[in-house]
């Protein structure tokens, strides 16, 4: 069986949601289509003097609700569709959560682990000089994603900032705290996806003090997660990146596994004191909660087939493919979706982008009480319509609501000119 590209993925969950929304044909047809994607080729200097040309992309897929909001991200399979794709999601993530922001999404076609640090300073400065026709503080925000981090939002701000003459903290969100980030970004979306585990937990009668955990992906958003669920007692029995898988069916010792990663070129390659497995053996433990926090279309027809986890919380966009879920959904596997369990970094990133618009900046405990009160609530309102609607699985829920709302505001703006 041949499965889709993301973009179909997501074309098909708004189909499947549509059934149980009630949104006018011309406003729905509208929502199938991004309004822009901005396609730049990127010249930059090697250290060794050659010239390579990089491809990118910036989409914005949706402006109802305001700015358009999304990562960037450096990688070899980033393409034109995917990049749509992702900022399709952007947009029902942020309808989900109820920020007053669009979707969007960016990507340069690159291998990072290739390059030196000053070639990736310069594909970032030329990419942004490329995109910032279409960005603004109050047109299109970027933000991190994989393969970006901080340090690659300071150049983007500083590149912005020079074109314009003055500094822009608020071009971008993910800021390190000395150019304007905000506490709590950096571990926002793994703090999310722990809040939310908690919470399916919780409504499956799970005990997160009994409950094992496999993780995939030790990135950004995996290795926080890892954190805050062993911190909460959970046993994270595997947790994996793109050399493969450690596992540990008594838990793993996750600040261990970390301070390893750290001296180790920041791999889990050769970590001593798990037994190493494949990415297949993971996503098909026997555990409570399966986290996908790596890449797209990992759980495929075949995975799902396998696994045995008894819930899926996606921290990854896209994870699952359209036909997966399906068997999932026909398996009673719940999957609680991408656009919930990892939107807790664009709140935080929407809590950034306040803060710099008012020159003042909150504590941790605000940013993260903040936090947790939109997850905890967007939840609720995503369990409230999959069990007052009769709708047949949660993403189909979420997804309900955010169209919902996204339509919402196209029925009130119009169409013009
Ligand atoms: P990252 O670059 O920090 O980490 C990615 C991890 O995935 C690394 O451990 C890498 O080795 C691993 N990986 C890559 N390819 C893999 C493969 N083929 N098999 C197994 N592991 C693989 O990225 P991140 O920021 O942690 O993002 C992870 C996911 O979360 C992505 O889907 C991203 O879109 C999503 N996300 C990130 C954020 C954020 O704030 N960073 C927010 C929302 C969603």
């Amino acid at each position: 069986m041949t499965e889709t590209g993301p973009l179909d993925n997501m074309l098909a969950q708004m189909e499947q949601a549509r059934e149980y929304v009630d949104i006018d044909d011309g406003i729905f047809e509208r929502l199938k289509y991004p309004e822009r994607t901005l396609s730049v080729s990127l010249p930059v200097r090697m250290d060794d003097g050659s010239v390579e040309v990089f491809d990118a992309y910036r989409c914005q897929f949706d402006g109802a609700r305001g700015p358009f909001k999304g990562g960037i991200r450096f990688h070899p399979t980033v393409s034109e569709e995917e990049v749509q794709a992702l900022a399709g999601w952007m947009t029902w993530k942020t309808a989900l959560v109820d920020l007053p922001f669009g979707g969007a999404k960016g990507g340069i076609i690159c291998q990072p682990k290739e390059l030196s640090q000053s070639e990736i300073e310069q594909l970032t400065r030329r990419y942004t000089e490329g995109i910032r026709r279409i960005i603004g503080p109050d047109t299109d925000i970027p933000a991190p994603d994989v393969n970006t981090n901080p340090r690659t939002m300071a150049w983007i701000m500083d590149t912005y900032s020079v074109y314009q003459g003055y500094a822009v903290p608020e071009i971008v969100t993910g800021k390190p705290l000395e150019v304007g980030g905000t506490a709590g970004r950096v571990e926002a979306t793994g703090r999310g996806v722990t809040i939310i585990t908690e919470e399916t937990f919780e409504y499956l009668g799970t005990d997160v003090a009994q409950a094992d955990v496999a993780i995939q992906g030790f990135g950004n958003v995996g290795s926080v997660t890892a954190r805050l669920l062993h911190e909460r007692g959970a046993n994270v029995v595997a947790v994996s990146d793109v050399t493969g898988a450690v596992y540990d069916p008594s838990g793993l010792d996750v600040p261990d596994v970390s301070a390893y990663v750290e001296n180790n070129d920041g791999r889990l390659e050769g970590y001593p004191d798990a037994e190493f497995i494949t990415n297949d053996d993971l996503l098909t433990l026997d555990v409570d909660a399966l986290i996908p926090a790596a890449i797209e279309d990992v759980i495929t027809v075949d995975v799902a087939d396998r696994l045995e986890a008894d819930v899926v919380v996606e921290a990854a966009n896209g994870p699952t493919t359209f036909d997966a879920a399906a068997v999932l959904r026909d398996r009673d596997v719940p999957v609680v979706p991408d656009i919930l369990a990892n939107a807790g970094g664009v709140i935080v990133s929407y809590l950034e982008w306040v803060q710099n618009s008012q020159q003042y900046s909150w504590e941790l405990e605000e940013v993260n009480r903040d936090l947790e009160a939109r997850l905890t609530e967007a939840f609720d309102e995503m369990l409230a319509a999959y069990e007052g609607k009769d709708i047949p699985d949660l993403r189909t829920a979420a997804y309900t609501i955010a169209l919902e709302r996204t339509a919402d505001a196209h029925e009130y703006r119009g169409l013009f000119p």
